[in-house]
């Protein structure tokens, strides 16, 4: 057996109602909170002023920041990082999606150090200290396991590129996961962000950077999304299908944070970068069948082992039969649950396809796909999720 590191620092907290801990939980970081989420919609509104009652209760003082939009941008964690300054926040707590938990832990970078978040990528030579901030992550969708990884994904609007800090000091201090916070999700951000989790849980399975452990954790994720994310998207008012797909994403974060991603990735941050009004899920939607197509020859046991998820009698198929039926079993699950389109659907525009081609060979994700490719490959890749 190979030998494996595993790292979580994260304390989890996971169940029906356990909103009402962020008080408690905050309050052990302490006293001056700077609460982050998007500007309040109907759905979210309610969880916002609960979040701020029970932060209240427990002796918190709370600072609002409610300028986070999807795909987060620099400016946006500069605004977030100077009202937490100002306001003297000893502590960030980042409730909502992927988006709010990333800005929570850039502003807990960004409020401590000088410079903007963008300096701290996680190539560059100077990296996020002991200074940072503290962060509890409440998580209201099911998708990107932002609650218990050591990520922050962030835009530079400038330069149409999508980047990450990457650092153990950015592991929330407390994740907490109630399923109920999820309920209120529409359709297509149920397919999106679950679609993200199975994308995580995917990539760790085969990345060859990934060990026994995440194949457990990344193994489970997909088993769970394959059964549960084609019904939550149709019908999203069931606790048991939201709590289900709440612990799959959890499982597929901690996958994520000590396997890593691979080549869909790579490209889907470009994508986002270039084109934001794309969700993050979605990106990843329009380019995975084509990718899939060429990497199960690569991992021909990992790909067989995912396709007996969706067809158990493919267990009597050989390795080749198993991992090959994959494509199109992934095609009907997209198909299922509404995410099957194409780049040209999406607006990407042809001419810039080179332009994405080599974008996507910029983090070095696609380096730790069973196949790496280059650019003439990846390029051809991207034609076929064309049209
Ligand atoms: P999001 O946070 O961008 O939210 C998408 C939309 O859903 C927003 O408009 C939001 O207001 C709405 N929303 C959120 N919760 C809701 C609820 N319960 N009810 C109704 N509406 C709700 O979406 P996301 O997919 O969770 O996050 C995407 C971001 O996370 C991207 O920037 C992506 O790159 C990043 N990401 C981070 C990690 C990580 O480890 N840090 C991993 C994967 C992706």
């Amino acid at each position: 057996m190979k030998a494996f590191n595993y790292y979580q620092s994260t304390e989890i907290r996971f169940g029906l109602g356990r909103l009402k801990e962020v008080g408690e939980a905050t309050a052990r970081y302490g006293k001056k909170c700077l609460l982050v989420t998007v500007q309040a919609v109907p759905e979210l509104e309610e969880t916002f002023k609960r979040a701020k009652k029970y932060l209240q209760e427990a002796g918190v003082e709370v600072a609002h920041f409610d300028g986070v939009i999807p795909n987060p941008t620099v400016e946006v964690v500069s605004q977030g990082a100077k009202m937490a300054k100002e306001f003297g926040a000893q502590v960030v707590v980042g409730l909502g999606g992927g988006s709010s938990m990333d800005t929570a832990k850039a502003i807990a970078v960004a409020a401590t150090h000088p410079g903007s978040c963008w300096d701290y990528l996680f190539f560059r030579p100077t990296q996020p200290t002991e200074k940072t901030l503290p962060v509890v992550a409440v998580t209201t969708t099911s998708g990107t396991g932002s609650q218990v990884t050591q990520v922050a994904v962030v835009t530079n609007q400038a330069e149409r590129n999508k980047s990450a800090l990457y650092n153990s000091i950015l592991f929330p201090r407390v994740a907490i996961v109630d399923p109920e916070l999820m309920l209120s999700m529409p359709p297509y951000i149920t397919a999106t962000t679950g679609f993200d989790a199975f994308t995580h849980a995917f990539e760790s399975f085969i990345n060859p950077g990934g060990s026994p452990y995440t194949d457990l954790l990344a193994y489970e994720a997909l088993r769970i999304i394959i059964k549960y994310l084609p019904a939550t998207v149709k019908d999203g008012s069931k606790i048991e299908n939201r709590s289900q797909m709440a612990w799959a994403d959890t499982l597929a974060g901690l996958s994520i944070a000590n396997a890593g991603v691979t080549l869909p990735h790579g490209i889907a941050m470009a994508m986002s970068g270039l084109y934001p009004h794309i969700a993050h899920g979605q990106a990843l939607a329009a380019v995975y069948p084509a990718i899939m197509n060429f990497s199960w020859k690569y991992a021909k046991e990992k790909f067989a082992r995912i396709s007996w998820l969706f067809d158990p009698k493919l267990k009597d198929s050989s390795p080749e039969e198993a991992a090959s039926a994959l494509v199109e079993h992934l095609e009907k699950f997209l198909k299922a649950i509404g995410l099957r389109k194409t780049l040209k659907e999406l607006g990407v525009p042809k001419e810039e396809l080179d332009l994405l081609a080599e974008r996507s060979l910029v983090l070095p994700d696609y380096k730790s796909h069973p196949y790496i490719v280059n650019f003439g490959e990846v390029r051809q890749l991207l034609q076929e999720a064309y049209e």
